[in-house]
């Protein structure tokens, strides 16, 4: 119907129609005019309907906008199908988009027509919510690729969705490739198997996030096979129709270290690379217990350097520590595994011989003294560095014996060896 007739005719008709409506009669000479309108359209001319009835569409609108609106309307003559695109028109600063479709009106279905009908849907909403959409989006991404942690997300089936820049640096891969393949790649074999278990058992616990490890750190591994410790947030979300999972990781290769470093400075001498007092004092508050619970045998061990003052005096300071690492390692050879070596303090030690009698660990500290009297130790590749030491030993008795006992025992036994001349042993006999 809209094919032929005027304004008068048609108005009715496109008056019932809850969208701006606009019927053009494309000219030969490519003009378009305003045949008829809605009172919606003056939403888009801004303007009296009644202006706009006989007019081209150049004289009603903008120039920036009645070009791409003419180029619809052209094209859809042309190719006699409806063409559809979105226009903004600016009006005193204030925006609107408009999704127009243009339909071309034909005569009948096998002739070409001259007259092409736009609608206008407003969908400024529309557009202001897209554009708040992908400014959070572009938020988010800066974010997620900015930031220090690593972020990996994975399906269902544990397929990499998303890696930022971080992950990829932490598991040392860098490019795109990543993307679609399968996080089992960035663990190590032994877990590979029981991976998705866990994935399958988080994706259907009623916990949203948790931290993944829960006493030991996980262990990932890089593109080039080491493997490393990392801490791990795992979180899942809803995408469509879809769970996805995301790990927030972070590499603390540097923190495992440092922690074992303080705990081994904790509990040995930095010099000797032995126990120090505290652990050698807890060592044997628990070999004591141990003692008292099943009845076993055990024995100490105190020895000191003699004369140590004078290799410090003579050779300096340096060979004095070069000493006491040599001693170490001399007394070391001849004690076994379950015995416990620390130094006590200077250049004096303590060494707990568990399941020894009193008399095998005088036989014992007999054979160590020998050793250090025996062995002379290198200074300087050419001085040769003499030195002997003397030995307390003192064994578990009675279940009322106390740690201080013991030790106040083993010290006065040493006490007498250095009172004797020195490089010799002493088996308490307090009884
Ligand atoms: P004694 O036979 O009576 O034990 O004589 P001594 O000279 O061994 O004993 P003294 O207690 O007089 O001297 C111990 C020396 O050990 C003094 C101290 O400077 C030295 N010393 C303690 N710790 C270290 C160390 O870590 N390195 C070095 N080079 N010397 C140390
Ligand atoms: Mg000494
Ligand atoms: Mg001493």
């Amino acid at each position: 119907m809209f094919f032929k007739g005027t304004h008068k005719e048609l108005a009715s008709s496109l008056e019932s129609i809850g969208a701006a409506f606009a019927i053009f009669e494309i000219r030969a000479n490519g003009v378009s005019e305003i045949i008829s309108a809605n009172t919606l359209f003056e939403e888009v001319s801004c303007r009296p309907l009644a202006e706009c009835i006989g007019r081209t569409l150049a004289e009603i609108i903008p120039r920036y906008v009645e070009k791409p609106m003419r180029g619809f309307l052209e094209r859809c003559l042309a190719e006699q199908s409806p063409q559809e695109g979105e226009l903004i028109i600016e009006r005193e600063g204030n925006c609107r988009w408009w999704r127009l479709v243009a339909s071309p009106v034909l005569p009948s279905k096998d002739s070409r027509g001259q007259r092409v009908i736009a609608a206008l849907i407003e969908i400024t909403e529309k557009k202001r919510l897209e554009q708040e959409l992908e400014i959070s989006r572009q938020r988010f991404e800066a974010v997620v690729q900015t930031a220090y942690d690593g972020v990996i997300s994975i399906d269902e089936k544990q397929t990499i969705k998303m890696m930022n820049e971080a992950a990829r640096y932490i598991f040392g891969v860098s490019d795109d490739s990543v993307i679609g393949s399968n996080l089992s790649r960035f663990l190590p074999q032994r877990f590979r198997g029981k991976h998705p278990g866990y994935v399958a058992s988080f994706r259907n616990s009623s916990v949203d996030a948790r931290p993944m490890q829960s006493r030991s750190p996980v262990i990932g591994m890089r593109a080039n096979g080491t493997e490393f410790p990392l801490e791990v947030t795992i979180s899942k979300i809803r995408v469509g129709n879809e769970i996805e999972m995301t790990a927030v990781i972070r590499d603390i290769t540097e923190r495992v270290r440092l922690i074992e470093e303080l705990s081994r400075a904790a509990t040995h001498d930095h010099l000797t690379g032995v126990f120090n007092r505290r652990h050698g004092i807890d060592a044997l508050r628990l070999e004591l217990a141990r003692c008292v619970r099943f009845h076993h045998s055990m024995s100490i061990m105190m020895f000191d350097l003699d004369h140590f003052k004078v290799i410090n005096d003579e050779y300096g300071h340096a060979c004095g520590d070069q000493v006491l690492v040599s001693i170490v390692e001399t007394i070391a050879k001849t004690l076994r595994e379950v015995d416990v070596l620390c130094r006590w303090g200077g250049e004096e030690f303590l060494v707990l011989l568990p399941g020894t009698s009193g008399d095998d660990a005088f036989a014992l500290a007999e054979r160590a003294r020998e050793f250090i009297a025996r062995k002379p130790i290198m200074w300087d590749s050419e001085q040769v560095v003499k030195i002997t030491a003397s030995f307390g030993v003192a064994t578990y008795t009675d279940d009322s014996l106390t740690v201080e006992q013991l030790l106040e025992r083993a010290d006065s036994a040493l006490y007498q060896a250095k009172e004797l001349g020195r490089n010799r042993s002493v088996l308490s006999t307090v009884r």
